[in-house]
């Protein structure tokens, strides 16, 4: 049953997420469409702004979702037809299909079991014995449920072994390691966001990508807007005429809007609320659930996660009733979903990738066990007792 239909039939449902939308919100957005311009007006550098600042960025270029920002990254790192990305299988599907979009050939490395990341140990024994060829030219970096990956460590790698840094923060916009928002890109070349009304904050759709490059920065520029040049100093052809202007790449129309930028300016301001709420309602899990038979999210000190999602996993003992529990928890009024099945296992992956293996197991373990619950800033104590009550029910039937 889709979540529409569960909604009319039923009131009380919690969503796995779901944004939050106040007055200041309306009368952001209100303000915008009652002005003269609703694209390409004084809105979207405001909030591009507003988010370097934020996460510690020199550079921010918004656009209409984390999937162009993604796509526009690989092709400012000069991502080309046969290149070698690396990623990890647990992700949403967008993470690899950037890379494909260029042309590139996307290689799945496994996830470390505990942090639902890319396993780091098996990066650097991969890339040692890797012929230099094979080397990947972009690492796609994915901090899952907004829980930081080691990016101290990768960073070190990518200088070792030459290859650029891309962090699909969709999920992990206002977590941090130590003082290092996520964004400020000391590890990366560039950093990716989504605003989803599920992720850390919403402009309806969305994305920007933040980098301390300004060459990358202009390049991505660019890309977003047709690769269509209007300043007169970077003109190829030296022109004064008013009406002049020059297409120099292939772009894309990836602009984002003046009323979605409203939105994101005006969710801007309670981006650290919403970190708190979402972490709050996370420790009174750990507190309700370390008794249950599940397992539940890594921590680590230094490293604060943006729950974006609460991710709990059967154990060996829960894992045969994995459907079961589902339906069950979906059917009381708990809207959960799997985050995420392996991407490579998806059929146009395995279309793609007729002769090739890839070696996941834990992807594929962690696809058999995980649940997202509910998680989102306006949960009540309420909801969050209910979650445990049908928590409990559920694991208990057997
Ligand atoms: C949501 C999400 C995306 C895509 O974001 P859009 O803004 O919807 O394009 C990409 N990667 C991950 C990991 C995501 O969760």
């Amino acid at each position: 049953m889709n979540l529409n239909k569960l909604l009319k039939k039923k009131n009380k449902i919690l969503p796995y997420s779901r944004q939050l939308i106040d007055n200041n919100d309306i009368e952001s957005v209100t303000k915008v469409l009652k002005s003269n311009f609703l694209t390409q007006g004084q809105a979207v550098p405001k909030f591009e702004k507003i988010l370097s600042k934020k996460v510690g960025a020199k550079y921010s270029v918004a656009v209409n979702s984390a999937t162009s920002a993604l796509h526009i990254a690989c092709l400012a790192l000069n991502l080309k037809k046969n290149d070698k990305v690396w990623t990890t299988s647990t992700s949403f599907v967008a993470t690899a299909n950037s890379a494909i979009y260029c042309g590139a050939k996307v290689e799945f490395l496994d996830i470390d079991i505990k942090t639902y990341n890319l396993d780091v140990n098996l990066l650097e024994k991969k890339l040692s014995i890797t012929k230099k060829k094979n080397l990947p030219k972009i690492l796609i970096i994915v901090h899952l449920a907004g829980f930081p990956a080691e990016m101290v460590k990768i960073f070190r790698l990518s200088k070792k072994y030459k290859f650029k840094i891309i962090e699909d923060a969709s999920h992990a916009l206002g977590a941090s390691i130590n003082s290092n928002k996520i964004g400020n890109c000391k590890y990366s070349d560039i950093c990716v966001f989504s605003f989803h009304p599920v992720k850390s904050i919403t402009t309806g759709e969305g994305g920007a990508a933040l980098t301390n490059d300004k060459k990358l920065a202009e390049k991505m520029r660019l890309l977003r807007n047709h690769g269509i040049e209007k300043n007169k100093k970077k003109m190829l052809k030296k022109s004064n005429a008013d009406w002049y202007y020059e297409q120099q790449t292939l772009g894309f129309n990836y602009r984002m809007s003046d009323i979605h930028a409203a939105l994101g300016i005006s969710q801007l301001k309670k981006l650290n609320y919403f970190i708190k709420r979402r972490n709050y309602i996370a420790k009174r899990y750990f507190d309700f659930l370390k008794d249950l038979p599940l397992i539940l999210p890594f921590k680590k000190k230094s490293f604060l996660s943006s729950y974006h999602l609460f991710i709990i996993r059967l154990n060996e003992l829960k894992k045969k009733n994995y459907n079961w529990i589902f339906s069950f928890l979906r059917k009381k009024g708990l809207f959960v979903n799997l985050h995420y099945l392996p991407i490579h296992l998806q059929p146009y992956y395995k279309k793609i990738n007729k002769n090739k293996k890839f070696n996941c197991p834990n992807s594929i373990l962690f696809s058999k066990t995980a649940i997202s619950i509910p998680i989102y800033p306006q949960m009540s104590n309420s909801n969050i007792n209910f979650v445990k009550k049908v928590l409990i029910k559920s694991l208990e039937k057997f």
